[in-house]
């Protein structure tokens, strides 16, 4: 008993079907097969069952070989196509094999069919595991977009439920310092110490609410007027560190305004805020690139070891000790970044100063 195989023959003539037979089962196979010479009867008999190669002549009265061929690709199968044919030129044959045809055969050397079958059936095997693995990928992408969504919700909300509550407890501390402030040198600290500790926690909250923002506007902004914003809401910063801001005019490009804001106040901040023994300057450029703008916010501060430039960017990385925050600008940064399909990196030395580059796609040409 040979190997069972289900074959759909494109054929008008009987007789070259018994040859085709004959020779499948010389190479081991049982055949099941039909035989058919019009579109209409391929399409039912592809609608009906489940092939495992299909062998085609390549001129018939009523049908070709190259409909044949669309009809199965037009079908969605992927199925060995193999035109079995009398004499034809080799340059129809390489058209037919571009066309999507995996081999041709000469009715006098039907000897090739067998390895020719035995080829494409493993082939087929390679191409469906693929499919599969790909489709299992795409599927587990999906979920764990999916969940990391919901992730992101559930942070969204549980940060801003805990602000209302962290505001109560704030005001009233407050209260309590302004009123009983003087009465108890030990009462003072504590109470100053919890004020400090809840300050801290408003600005992780923050923080988590940024990272977390789900809803990315995109529409043209000027990145000069981004820029003043991000410094008129650091100015206290600036003041009282003496830094020197400098920038050189700033493209327009297609992004969330309010997330650029942060993006520039997060870099600008940091920028100041790890400062060396001189006073603070900083300095934004940007240069347009091939399909992108590269902006960069360079600063004279305390540097960063090479070892620890890819780390910072991730939540919670600190490297200077004890700063105040929570370790996420620089991850809020970098999701804003990719968020607007760029790219941010470090390059820096300890003791040489910053620069952090990151990169948007373009806005409208003007
Ligand atoms: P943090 O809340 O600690 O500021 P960030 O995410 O802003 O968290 O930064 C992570 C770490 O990267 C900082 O703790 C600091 O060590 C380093 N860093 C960030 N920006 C700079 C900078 N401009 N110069 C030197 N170090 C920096």
């Amino acid at each position: 008993m040979g190997k069972p195989l289900r074959v759909l023959i494109v054929e008008d003539s009987e007789d070259d079907v018994m040859l085709l037979l004959r020779e499948l089962r010389r190479g081991g196979y049982d055949p099941a097969y039909e035989r058919m010479d019009t579109p209409e009867a391929m399409s039912a008999a592809l609608a009906r069952q489940t092939w495992d190669v299909i062998i085609s002549d390549y001129v018939m009265p009523r049908f070709s070989g190259m409909d044949a061929l669309k009809l199965l690709q037009k079908s969605g199968f992927d199925l060995p196509f193999i035109i079995v044919s009398g004499k034809i030129g080799e340059d129809i044959a390489v058209e037919a094999m571009k066309a999507g045809a995996h081999d041709y055969i000469t009715k006098g050397n039907l000897a090739r069919l067998i390895p020719a079958i035995e080829r494409e059936l493993c082939d087929v095997q390679v191409r469906r595991e693929r499919g599969r693995k790909e489709a299992e990928l795409k599927q587990t992408l999906n979920a764990l977009a999916r969940s990391n969504a919901e992730l992101e919700r559930f942070v969204h909300l549980a940060s801003r439920d805990l602000q209302q509550p962290l505001h109560v407890v704030s005001d009233n501390l407050q209260l309590i310092e302004r009123r009983f402030k003087g009465c108890d040198k030990d009462a003072d600290e504590f109470i100053a110490s919890a004020i400090d500790g809840i300050a801290r926690m408003q600005k992780r909250i923050n923080d988590l609410l940024a990272y977390s923002r789900m809803a990315t506007r995109k529409e043209p902004v000027d990145c000069s007027v981004i820029l003043n914003r991000a410094l008129a809401n650091l100015e206290v910063v600036i003041r009282k560190s003496g830094a020197v801001v400098t920038s050189v005019p700033l493209p327009t490009v297609v992004a969330d305004e309010l997330q650029l804001v942060q993006l520039f106040h997060n870099l600008v901040d940091n920028a100041i805020k790890f400062r060396g023994d001189k006073p603070p300057r900083v300095h934004i450029n940007a240069e347009q690139k091939e399909n992108e703008w590269v902006f960069s916010i360079c600063d004279n501060g305390i540097g960063i070891d090479p070892q620890y430039h890819d780390r910072i960017f991730l939540i919670s990385e600190r490297v200077h000790g004890k700063e105040p925050g929570a370790g996420m600008s620089l991850a809020i940064c970098k999701k804003i970044v990719e968020r607007h399909g760029g790219r941010i990196w470090v390059e820096s030395q300890p003791g040489k100063g910053s620069t952090f580059y990151f990169t948007l796609p373009p806005g409208e040409q003007s």
